[in-house]
């Protein structure tokens, strides 16, 4: 499977994070917006029961590539 095709999906119940992987540029925008949620080096990457809807939708918007969306 062509690495760049990937799509995950993290959901806390309420709101889902899409990630497409072929859209990152590794800016790490997210890490630093949000440390508790956004955390490279684990599986999953996405923690979305460490921080509110609200805060992880303010940094979805910040990603410069469009690789995050909200669902
Ligand atoms: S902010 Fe977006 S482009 Fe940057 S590392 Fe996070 S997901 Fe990738």
């Amino acid at each position: 499977m062509d690495k760049n095709n990937i799509t995950k999906e993290y959901t806390n119940g309420e709101i889902t994070v899409i990630w497409q992987a072929g859209k990152c540029i590794h800016s790490a925008n997210c890490v630093r917006n949000l440390s508790a949620v956004f955390k490279p080096k684990e599986q999953p990457w996405i923690k979305m029961d460490q921080a509110s809807s609200e805060e992880i939708i303010n940094t979805v918007g910040k990603c410069p590539s469009g690789a995050l969306t909200i669902k």
